[in-house]
């Protein structure tokens, strides 16, 4: 994990990237900034208070167990977000949303869609990785989604992609034991953001017939995006 020095000095680069000599002097010290700047670094400075909250973080019993935090990863622009559950081994010995396995099964869509990690935005409802991969708690997620929702809030993608259960009814408040299997393949919405559940790639790398499923999905997620679904793809 991050000292809370090296994250201050991190902080304090990107602030001088963006034209500041050092602290903002008092309140609310990013964002009474930010009306000097334009709307990207206005997003990317509140993306980077929110991951440095989730760095210092230690409002669930998580904070003991966690090598590095893993606040999510992308461009502030984005127009589509992919969201999962919560970080496992490789994502936290890296910080990094979706690095394993699944996480190169992940890439590959984004990838066949068109487009780069870079150019969407990758999170988890949980910032930290819950041992031996259990299933994160209700409380867990209660304390740790408002992080997520102010993501939500200051990239508003045009759509959010939930991957698996924990995902999709956290975003779309339903009650945990509704089926992922019933609920791919349509729209829904929070915020007036279109959000199309389907399968975590966790799942698929055990159940390799429904990247069929899947890739329907993502295909109705690029119309919607006014992107063409490559056809060469199609099988993925
Ligand atoms: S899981 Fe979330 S709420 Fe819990 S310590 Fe990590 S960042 Fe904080």
């Amino acid at each position: 994990m991050r000292t809370h020095i090296e994250s201050l000095v991190e902080y304090m680069k990107y602030l001088k990237e963006l034209g500041y000599d050092g602290f903002p002097l008092a309140g609310t010290p990013a964002k009474a900034q930010a009306e000097d700047v334009d709307m990207y670094d206005s997003r990317q400075l509140s993306l980077t208070n929110i991951r440095l909250a989730v760095e210092q973080c230690t409002k669930c019993r998580l904070s003991s167990t966690r090598t590095h935090t893993v606040p999510g990863e992308g461009s502030c622009n984005a127009g589509l977000m992919f969201i999962g559950e919560a970080p496992g081994y490789d994502e936290d010995q890296q910080g990094r949303p979706f690095v394993g396995r699944a996480g190169k099964l992940l890439t590959d869509i984004i990838n066949a869609m068109g487009m780069q990690r870079e150019d969407v935005f990758i999170a988890n409802v949980i910032k930290c990785r819950p041992p031996e991969n259990r299933d994160p708690s209700d409380d867990e997620i209660s304390e740790c989604s408002p992080y997520l929702f102010n993501q939500i809030d200051i990239i508003k993608p045009k759509v959010i992609v939930t991957l698996g259960r924990h995902s999709t009814t956290t975003i779309l408040g339903l009650h945990t034991t509704v089926k992922i299997s019933e609920l791919r393949g349509n729209f829904f919405h929070y915020k007036g953001i279109k959000v199309m559940p389907t399968f975590h790639p966790a799942y698929l790398l055990r159940n390799e017939k429904d990247k069929r499923l899947v890739w329907n999905d993502m295909k109705l997620v690029l119309k919607e995006l006014g992107r063409p679904a490559p056809e060469s793809r199609n099988k993925k």
